[in-house]
């Protein structure tokens, strides 16, 4: 048997919520990326996972003795629209394991139908799970609370999309799969029924996994929802802070953790515009780049929903209260990212720093300039070396006027990226992975894995698309 432990806690303590289900059998299982240093820390042994019975783990055939894979079940308003029941179509729970330190769930997608499928085929393809492994392999590389991915398989299926494409399953790793939609299904039900208590097991579970401090507090729910707007508003002012569009920021992709999760149509901006979309069904730009700390702050006001009832008996002292919290949202927001800001022009607090962060971003916008290159660039500029592509007019004066405030390269050197995934480069690995070539995606996933560690010989890494590589488009669920 494998050598792994995988407990079944939340399918034990939230039947409810878990619909026991069963991978599909892949016809010709074939590992296509394994993420070694994260086996490694959580316990699994890489050559284990290589053998045909740990790809039987990795794509939900062969799980060990106590595991008991389920369907979660959670609702979510999606593009601003409820819908009252969504839950894993495509994805398993398989367990949760531990590193001696923390719990994770280890979960598959694309490993078949479950009783959520609805009229969707229960399955994943190769591209985009390969893709989901490259950029949240990036977004941790950067820093950046994540879900991670362990493995991609090959299923050797084909899967009807627009075209026929090859079949894959994703081994994913999170705190939790709790989501701001797991409780609307939980808050739902308990209107219906008048029973707070599902709702308030829920909550329970969530601070102990995620939140232990709110325990401590007066009144532990309230605590709960601050610490969930604490770490969002922190994980979003991450995102703006590198240019990460999510994309999809439904309130059942926005978790109870504050990691980053479902990565479907995401992708990083280039020239600096808060109103980039790449999402080919974001026609509203609803979830466009400047968009994401309002979204972000729409979708704790539907979780502070779900947790009014535990907040107060009193209607009106929990509306009050979850207002109060929900009002520090962008204040702290705000807070996280002008912090992050200083940080990445190399400047102290002052007004003067703030009026030459709104007057670059607005340079930038004007100027259509590369977002990350900038920031490198200006690295080089307060370590004395040549301005590059910051030599243009449009920035002379302010240059100066930053110049004065005498920046801290050594601080910009260190949060400023050389590297992210950028669109082009993705693109390019994934299609050579379409041709049985994985050389690309794994270069590329060594590039990205320092990204702050600029290196001799990468400069087409950290290079802007070139301009033919325009209006790119990405897709949902593929
Ligand atoms: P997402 O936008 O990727 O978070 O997915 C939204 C919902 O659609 C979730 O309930 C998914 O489980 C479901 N879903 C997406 N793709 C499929 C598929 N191919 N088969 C079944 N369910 C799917
Ligand atoms: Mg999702």
């Amino acid at each position: 048997m494998p050598p792994l432990v995988l407990t079944a806690d939340f399918a034990r303590e939230f039947p409810e919520l878990a619909v026991r289900a069963q991978a599909e059998a892949p016809p010709n299982p074939r590992l296509l990326i394994l993420n070694e240093p994260l086996a490694t820390q959580l316990g699994l042994d890489p050559q284990w996972l290589k053998s045909p019975e740990g790809i039987g783990l990795l794509t939900g055939t062969a799980v060990p003795d106590g595991a008991t894979p389920v369907a979660q079940a959670y609702a979510g308003h999606q593009f601003g629209n409820y819908v009252p029941v969504l839950g894993d179509g495509r994805a398993l729970l398989l367990g949760e394991l531990t590193d001696g330190q923390s719990q994770f769930d280890l979960s598959l997608k694309g490993s078949g139908r479950t009783s959520f499928a609805r009229g969707g085929d229960g399955l994943a393809v190769v591209g985009p799970m390969l893709r989901e492994y490259v950029i949240s392999e990036a977004m941790y590389a950067l820093g950046i609370p994540t879900t991670r991915a362990l493995a991609v398989t090959a299923t050797g299926r084909d899967v009807q999309r627009e075209t026929v494409l090859p079949g894959a399953v994703l081994a994913r790793v999170a705190a939790s799969h709790l989501r701001v939609g797991s409780f609307q299904l939980v808050a739902q039900q308990a209107r219906a029924t008048g029973d707070l208590t599902l709702l308030r097991r829920l909550a329970d579970h969530a601070i102990d996994r995620h939140h232990p401090q709110a325990a401590e507090a007066e009144n532990r729910y309230i605590a709960l929802f601050a610490a969930v707007v604490e770490a969002q508003a922190s994980l979003v002012a991450r995102w703006m802070l590198v240019g990460f569009i999510h994309g999809v920021m439904n309130t059942d992709n926005t978790t109870i953790s504050g990691e980053t999760i479902d990565y479907g149509p995401c992708a990083f901006m280039e020239a600096y515009d808060p109103a980039t979309v790449f999402s080919s069904i974001d026609h509203a730009g609803r979830y466009a780049f400047g968009n994401q700390p309002l979204v972000m702050q729409w979708n704790l006001a539907r979780f502070a929903e779900t947790l009014l009832p535990l907040f107060s008996d009193d209607e009106d002292k929990a509306l009050t209260v979850a207002m109060e919290i929900l009002e520090g949202f962008m204040p702290r927001y705000h807070g996280f990212w002008s912090d992050g800001m200083l940080a990445k022009f190399g400047l102290a607090r002052s007004m003067e720093a703030a009026a030459l962060i709104d007057q670059a971003l607005m340079l930038l916008k004007n100027n259509a300039v590369d977002y990350t290159s900038f920031f490198r660039s200006l690295t080089k500029a307060a370590q004395g070396g040549a301005e590059g592509p910051l030599a243009d007019n449009a920035f002379e004066e302010w240059l100066q006027r930053w110049r004065a405030q005498t920046p801290d390269a050594e601080t910009m050197q260190r949060v400023n990226p050389v590297y992210i995934p950028r669109n082009h480069l993705v693109e390019q690995a994934l299609t050579a992975a379409m041709r049985d070539d994985l050389a690309p995606v794994q270069k590329l996933l060594g590039v990205l894995a320092e990204p702050y560690r600029e290196r001799d010989g990468l400069e087409d890494y950290a290079a802007p698309a070139p301009p033919e590589f325009g209006g790119y488009r990405t897709f949902c669920g593929t």
